[in-house]
């Protein structure tokens, strides 16, 4: 056993240190990226923001609402694949810059991959996602699929640490997806004691990638726009969203009303619910390890992306950079023990 003694810090335990600048209105800031992926070698440009592949928000509804804003969605890995025909279909063929698709490690998994893919060959992301990225299985599983889709772009995740991040990279990744426990409807921390406070996972995972030509998604926990700005002042390349996007027309999920309010069902992809939806319960070796909640319905996703993009906007005024791209190098965290006033919240 081994303590380490570094204070390992969260979205809440810091605010951004406004700075000197020349910009004279939010509206001047431009939000959009542009990278080369390490392996792929495809260019992408857009803003950076992702909803995750979670069946009650990345939906192909809530795609259409964020590639409006040049945003992305990573849409959950439970579509048939006639409903990806359907859509893709009436989507149009400038989606597939603003898609991922998504995969788990299982055999049933590699296999709708392949049929996903053989029906839109366009697609340029592919997203694989387990809950635990450290396992060894996963890596080798991220070196067949580099292998047999050497043109397309691959996520892997999640881990938390840099080292995992290097080897994931090296296994064929262009981009590692970081984050343990920090989720909205994740219950990881509380029952495995495992986890990693997101924002220092964040500089830490990002300094590895950057050093070897990687490239970081800032995964779960965030709660407000400022979460957002923090994650991208932290040096996170991408920010995915569950919570902050659950609860609209687009999110899925059902509709359920009590006592004249409504609200809209949202779980975790290995909640109970979850489960029981996809894979008929929760296998016996494991316990779940997500929520189910209802949250207030919040009609459509719209507003929200425009308070989050607005929000990020004037991080970027508040210290001065003009492009989402100067935000870290600009970006001093001080440590706080306060964040906003909540009098009337
Ligand atoms: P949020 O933005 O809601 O804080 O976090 C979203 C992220 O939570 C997702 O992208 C995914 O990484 C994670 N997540 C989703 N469902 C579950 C779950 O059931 N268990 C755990 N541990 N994490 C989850």
């Amino acid at each position: 056993m081994r303590i380490e003694h570094d204070l390992k810090l969260g979205f809440k335990d810091v605010l951004i240190r406004p700075k000197r600048s020349t910009l004279k209105s939010r509206a001047e800031v431009k939000l959009e990226r542009s990278y080369t992926f390490l392996h792929s070698q495809l260019q992408w440009s857009g803003v950076p923001i992702i909803a995750a592949n979670m069946d009650t928000v990345g939906t192909f509804a809530m795609a259409e609402a964020l590639a409006k804003h040049d945003m992305l969605c990573a849409l959950h890995k439970h579509y048939s694949l006639q409903e990806w025909q359907d859509w893709l279909k009436q989507a149009g063929e400038n989606i597939y810059q603003r898609i991922m698709v998504s995969t788990g490690t299982s055999d049933n998994d590699m296999e709708k991959l392949k049929a996903v893919l053989s029906i839109a060959p366009q697609l340029q992301f592919i997203c694989i996602d387990v809950a635990n990225g450290y396992a060894e299985s996963f890596v080798d599983f991220v070196s067949r699929v580099r292998e047999a889709y050497p043109q397309m772009t691959i996520i892997a995740g999640n881990v938390v640490t840099g080292e995992m991040v290097e080897e994931l990279l090296l296994a064929g990744a262009d981009v590692v997806k970081v984050g343990i426990g920090p989720g909205s409807v994740c219950t990881t921390r509380v029952k495995t004691g495992v986890g990693y406070p997101q924002l220092s996972a964040v500089i830490e995972c990002a300094d590895a990638a950057h050093g070897l030509g990687g490239r970081i998604i800032s995964d779960g926990g965030c709660i407000c726009p400022g979460d957002v700005s923090k994650a991208f002042g932290a040096g996170s390349d991408f920010v995915m969203l569950g919570g902050m996007l659950a609860g609209h027309d687009e999110s899925g999920g059902q509709l359920v009303e009590r006592e004249g309010l409504q609200y809209k069902l949202f779980y975790g992809m290995s909640s109970s619910t979850a489960m029981s939806k996809h894979v008929g319960g929760v296998a016996e070796y494991r316990s779940s390890e997500g929520k189910t909640v209802e949250v207030p319905y919040r009609g459509v996703v719209e507003e929200t992306l425009r308070d989050i993009l607005g929000g990020v906007r004037s991080t970027c005024t508040y210290v001065g950079a003009a492009e989402l791209r100067e935000l870290t190098k600009r970006t001093t965290f001080i440590r706080v023990q306060e964040q906003e006033n909540r009098t009337f919240s």
